[in-house]
């Protein structure tokens, strides 16, 4: 390394995770980050083992310290099901740390694909990266359902706290059927539309929301009111990094995504969130190129790869198969993550070592070097899949050559 290290002014908090991607992870800080960088890591062990060692301690005090130092990096994790408490004798089944981290960040998931010049997207018009943020509380996730045996009449009741009773008629049944009741709440929406400025503030992207307001008057259009008083409250702030906010019906929406060229953010109602970001990242190509942002209201970042820990390919390594991982989208959860604390450090050298970072990684696909799971979604008819290790060893040597 002819030039010196870049030094990184405030410390990056780091979560460590499980199987595949905690092998990728080490791989990617050894090879692609230490050489370069100067940088405090505070360091998380969120593996399972530690996880359960600290009866789970550990992944609040991760997401405490990524709320103190504004931005954090993740390895993928395993989240425990029965399965896994028998394979690694685990005290209970902890819960998922991102629902954790999630919910401590009070924070909203933001989905970003990796565009590659040879891995085209399945919609051709589709030329920038869109963005998806899916509101992760409420609707028909935290529903109440009910069966009715047969005709009856069924009403909505809410008992106020101050003792008030309102009651609003569902449906007059004359037989069997089904019942639904959803909620949501301001307090949740409103995160919800701070983190969502937040994040195209950050990226500097116009922001699409839909729902069904004409259908759904009270509920939809709550949704609608709260980002249009959200909008407003930040207008200067949208106003002078040219960022515009627009409301469509969900269904026009869609429509309007099909025929864009991208390059917006895209924020959703749980459900459409959860349908649409699936559309996306089979459109945009592979998992293995979705990154995943999480954006507290209050402007702490969290960046990791979409996808898990890739349990399979883990197995293979351990009985010492080869394998062919795609480390991308944790290599630019690195990338993102340094960038952003460039940007709030203002220190332009580690947002460009981070570009920088980014570009050895998109070069090396475009130059056919690329795992197993893109080999059959390029046009450039790559005959060999680099192998987990070899792909990250060609991406250091690219990095080498940029960075001089
Ligand atoms: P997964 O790890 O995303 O893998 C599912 C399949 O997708 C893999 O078997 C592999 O297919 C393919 N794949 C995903 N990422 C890939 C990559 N980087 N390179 C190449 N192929 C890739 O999901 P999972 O198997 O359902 O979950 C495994 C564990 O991850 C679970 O314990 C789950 O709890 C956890 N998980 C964690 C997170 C997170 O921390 N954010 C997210 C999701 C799941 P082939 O085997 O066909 O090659
Ligand atoms: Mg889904």
């Amino acid at each position: 390394m002819s030039r010196q290290k870049i030094a990184v002014k405030s410390p990056l908090v780091e979560l460590d995770g499980d199987e595949m991607t905690r092998v990728i992870w080490a791989l990617i800080k050894e090879k692609l980050i230490l050489p370069y960088l100067d940088v405090t890591l505070e360091y998380y062990d969120l593996g399972i083992r530690n996880r359960d060692a600290t009866g789970d301690r550990v992944t609040s005090d991760s997401a405490a310290a990524i709320l103190k130092h504004g931005v954090g990096v993740k390895c993928a994790t395993i989240t425990p099901n029965a399965d896994r408490v028998k394979e690694y004798d685990l005290a209970k089944e902890w819960p998922s740390p991102n629902a954790t981290i999630r919910g401590i960040l009070d924070g909203t998931v933001f989905r970003k694909p990796i565009l590659v010049k040879s891995i085209p997207p399945m919609v051709h018009g589709w030329k920038k990266p869109i963005v998806i943020a899916r509101h992760a509380y409420g609707d028909i996730y935290k529903n109440a359902e009910f069966a009715p045996w047969g005709a009856g009449d069924a009403e909505l009741v809410f008992k106020g706290a101050n003792g008030l009773e309102e009651r609003i008629p569902v449906a007059k049944l004359k037989g069997p059927g089904v019942l639904q009741a959803i909620h949501n709440t301001d307090a949740s929406i409103r995160s919800f539309a701070q983190a969502c400025i937040a994040y195209a503030l950050s990226e500097k992207i116009d922001i699409w929301f839909g729902a069904k307001d004409t259908i759904s008057k009270i509920y939809h259009a709550r949704f609608r009111a709260i980002f249009a008083e959200e909008v407003d409250a930040k207008k200067k702030d949208l106003e002078a990094a040219g960022v515009t906010y627009s409301y469509g019906l969900i269904d026009d929406i869609v429509a309007r995504v099909m025929r864009s060229e991208g390059g917006m953010l895209w924020a959703c109602m749980n459900y459409d969130g959860d349908v649409m970001s699936d559309m996306l990242a089979a459109g945009f190509g592979s998992l293995g190129l979705m990154t995943s942002v999480l954006v507290s209201p209050s402007g702490a970042f969290e960046f990791e790869a979409a996808h898990g820990t890739v349990q399979r390919h883990y197995y293979r390594h351990l009985k010492g198969e080869p394998t062919s991982t795609n480390s991308v989208a944790s290599i630019f959860a690195w990338a993102g993550a340094l960038s952003k604390r460039g940007e709030l450090d203002g220190t332009p050298e580690v947002i460009e070592f981070s570009r920088n970072l980014e570009e050895a990684t998109v070069d090396c696909i475009d130059r056919g070097i690329m795992t197993k799971d893109l080999v059959s979604l390029s046009d450039l008819g790559v005959s060999e899949p680099a192998t987990t290790q070899s792909f990250i060893d060609a991406v250091a040597a690219r990095l080498s050559e940029i960075r001089g």
